[in-house]
């Protein structure tokens, strides 16, 4: 065995390479390929097509010509670590200390894998709800950890509490829970947050909150995990600025939990990325200090766009779940006649001009056949953009045009 044999069949053994050495066949990178080789709309992958606050722009601007360029604090600057702290207070009336209790990371990405690399031993179980944002199947790979999941079905993709009783057990150590849920929008009650917490005092787990969406709800505020009693002790609750204020380039997250957790966390995160982002971090800070306005008006702005696009595919002949937060929306294409979502992507670009992603992206391959003739469609796009792929999508409600 070539020593290159032996890395790829590791980077296999994680999920990460195909049998042919090549990354993994990520639907993400085939559907925003076929979006610029045939011009259609993109609304495949989640990013904004609207860059975020002009002040928090600005902010980064300034921090460059004042010299902010050079590594940052490990945990983050003050600056940043105490905007957080407040954010914290004003939205959640949760007291959490800047110096020892936060942790900003390269967005939430990095915040998920030092936090699971950090508290998971090989052979550990992790529990996520299915479908599932991708990095966590790769992440709990990395780590050794065996994944175990909780099934979302259509049509209001909230979990059996059942299922989730049975799945979480002496052998679970985390619990990921992405609440507002990517790629479903689904939104979970208290009640079910109370059971998570629950559950993982009965089995001493630890629970992992990505709360990415936390400022895009479309009813009920958001809960984080973190403010239910009995739950700050175990729980790492996780954010990110690209999603807070369509800055998803900067990579800018973090996180927060008890001291001894944090420093944990911190213990990985060195030698992860070490540091990141020192100019964009007090820009973030100013976003962070922005005013409740600002905050209600991006909810309600992604609320239109959610509608705008949900009409479009009403109109077109899908099924859909109206999601109650995030940045996407799932269709069923059964009543168009078609089963396998995968294959419908692939022909969309041709068929309308349109690119989604198969719900199928966000499943491990045993689940698979009971979410095929499901689509994500994001709509953190302009008005304009979502009025033209909803007239695009239309012909597909008019077979006859299909040709
Ligand atoms: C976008 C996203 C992330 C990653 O956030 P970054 O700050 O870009 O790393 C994590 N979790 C979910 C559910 C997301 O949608």
């Amino acid at each position: 065995m070539t020593i290159s044999g032996a890395w790829r069949r590791t980077a296999r053994g994680a999920g990460l390479l195909a049998a042919d050495g090549t990354v993994a066949a990520s639907i993400f990178a085939e559907m925003s390929a076929l979006a610029v080789r045939t011009g259609a709309v993109n609304l495949g992958q989640g990013f904004p097509d609207e860059d975020g606050p002009a002040v928090v722009l600005e902010a980064a601007r300034q921090a460059i010509s004042d010299g902010v360029n050079q590594y940052p604090p490990g945990r983050g600057q003050p600056v940043l670590l105490e905007a957080i702290a407040r954010h914290q207070q004003r939205f959640y009336d949760l007291p959490v200390d800047p110096g020892s209790e936060i942790l900003v990371t390269a967005g939430a990405t990095e915040a998920l894998a030092a936090t699971i690399l950090a508290l998971i031993e090989p052979g550990d179980e992790v529990v996520t709800f299915e479908p599932f944002y991708d990095a966590y199947g790769g992440l709990i790979g990395l780590g050794g950890g065996i994944h175990r999941t909780v099934p979302l079905r259509a049509p209001d993709f909230q979990p059996d509490l059942d299922a989730l009783r049975a799945v979480v057990t002496d052998r679970t150590r985390l619990i990921i829970v992405n609440d507002p849920h990517n790629p479903t929008g689904t939104v979970f009650p208290r009640h079910t947050l109370e059971l998570i917490v629950e559950l993982a005092h009965r089995h001493d787990a630890l629970i992992v909150t990505d709360e990415v969406y936390e400022h895009l709800t479309f009813g009920a505020p958001h809960i984080p995990i973190a403010t239910l009693p009995g739950a700050w002790e175990r729980t790492i609750t996780i954010s990110s600025g690209g999603k807070t204020f369509s800055l998803t380039g900067w990579k800018v997250g973090w996180l927060s939990a008890p001291a001894a957790i944090v420093t944990a966390i911190l213990a990985v995160k060195q030698f992860l990325t070490y540091v990141n982002a020192a100019p964009f971090q007090p820009a973030i800070a100013v976003g962070l200090d922005l005013p409740d306005s600002y905050f209600a008006h991006l909810a309600s702005g992604m609320m239109h766009k959610r509608d705008v696009l949900a009409a479009g595919l009403r109109a077109a002949g899908f099924a859909i779940s109206v999601p109650q937060g995030s940045y996407f929306i799932v269709a069923d294409a059964t009543p168009l006649g078609f089963s396998d979502g995968a294959e419908l992507c692939r022909q969309l670009p041709a068929l309308v001009g349109v690119v989604a992603v198969p719900i199928t992206a966000f499943c491990s391959p045993a689940h698979r056949a009971e979410y095929a003739p499901l689509l994500r469609f994001a709509y953190c796009k302009k008005e304009a953009l979502l009025d033209q792929a909803s007239s695009q999508l239309a012909a597909l409600s008019r077979p006859w045009a299909r040709e």
